[in-house]
């Protein structure tokens, strides 16, 4: 059985960057890096006619292979978007490197340095920094800001695909020893700006009580 080798697979994620990228687009990438590996998938099973969702295709051989990253951690697995001309399928699979880990805007210094309060967005920034747990709560959520529906890929195109931050919802005060962040639950995705305007207050004020502020607003 042809498999594509971990390290080729690796490569050519970090080759896509820090961003989301389909099955498609990884295809290609790997055609282009691994032109050997390419051929010997297709001429094992075979282009797949039209496209993917065609059984043992070279295509669905690479989209488990992905699948399988995924299940391990190492990529996100993301929803389903419209697929590109020309693809035999209406839809395809998206996905995201896992080390599309953002950094916090105003990141604080030191803990030890800092006051109790900024202590404590310490402990929060490194829940909503933890790579993993973001591509979970992105991929329940979607990556549009649940504040003010911002979306960094339908303004930006391509270079804002897959661009968010998360914000932990869980008051400091509940959080004991034992704490297990659940990323669903735990975890909303925001843009910047409205990340920084409920971080303004110390704790953070809730996204209901952002969204009210902003509805409140009148128009500019
Ligand atoms: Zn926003
Ligand atoms: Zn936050």
């Amino acid at each position: 059985m042809i498999t594509i080798p971990d390290q080729e697979l690796n490569n050519v994620v970090s080759h896509l960057g820090q961003r989301s990228f389909s099955t498609y687009e990884f295809i290609l990438a790997l055609k282009n890096l691994y032109p050997a590996t390419w051929n010997a998938l297709e001429a094992e099973y075979g282009a797949g006619g039209s496209g993917a969702g065609k059984a043992y295709s070279a295509y669905s051989r690479v989209a488990h292979a992905l699948n399988k990253e995924a299940n391990a951690g190492l990529i996100a697995k993301l929803d389903y978007r419209k697929s590109p001309a020309g693809w035999g399928s209406p839809v395809i699979r998206y996905w995201a490197s896992g080390h599309a880990e953002q950094e916090f805007p105003n990141e604080l210094p030191d803990p030890d340095s800092v006051t109790e309060g900024a202590k404590q967005t310490v402990t929060v920034n490194r829940y909503e920094r933890n790579a993993t747990a973001r591509l979970k709560c992105i991929d329940e959520w979607g990556v549009a800001c649940v504040v003010c529906g911002f979306d960094f890929e339908r303004m930006y195109g391509d270079r804002g695909a897959g661009f968010i931050h998360v914000h932990h919802l869980k008051p400091l005060s509940e959080i004991g020893k034992t704490y297990q962040l659940d990323p669903i639950k735990d975890l909303r995705p925001v843009c910047p700006n409205c990340h920084a305007m409920l971080h303004k207050t110390v704790p953070a004020i809730s996204i209901e009580a952002l969204k009210e502020q902003l509805r409140s607003q009148p128009d500019t």
